[in-house]
């Protein structure tokens, strides 16, 4: 795609991100002029990441014994049907923890 604004780039397909917001996105970037755009699907996909982000909830971690517990909000515990004793997979992606009940 011939870059729209200095019509002499090429626009490339790029990853790019909202540090602050810890949102990834992707997007056209033009070779030449550095200018950068999205279409639609782009777009609907950074929508989608914001109105997750919207739904995020602050909670806080605690000391429990030797390690460190973490409370769900009871909103969460409601729609995704965790009770105590649910097993759980914790991994460390970029330094967010993403908790997955089994
Ligand atoms: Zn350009």
């Amino acid at each position: 795609m011939r870059c729209p604004f200095c019509k002499k780039g090429n626009m490339e397909t790029i990853q790019a991100s909202f540090k602050e917001d810890n949102i990834n996105y992707e997007a056209f970037r033009c070779s030449v002029c550095r200018e950068e755009i999205v279409d639609m699907e782009q777009l609907h996909q950074l929508a989608k990441e914001y109105k997750k982000l919207r739904k995020a909830k602050q909670t806080g971690f605690a000391k429990w014994g030797n390690s460190i517990a973490i409370r769900i909000p009871d909103e969460m515990v409601k729609e995704l049907k965790i009770k105590p004793g649910t097993k759980a997979q914790i991994t460390r992606e970029k330094g967010i923890l993403k908790i997955t009940p089994a």
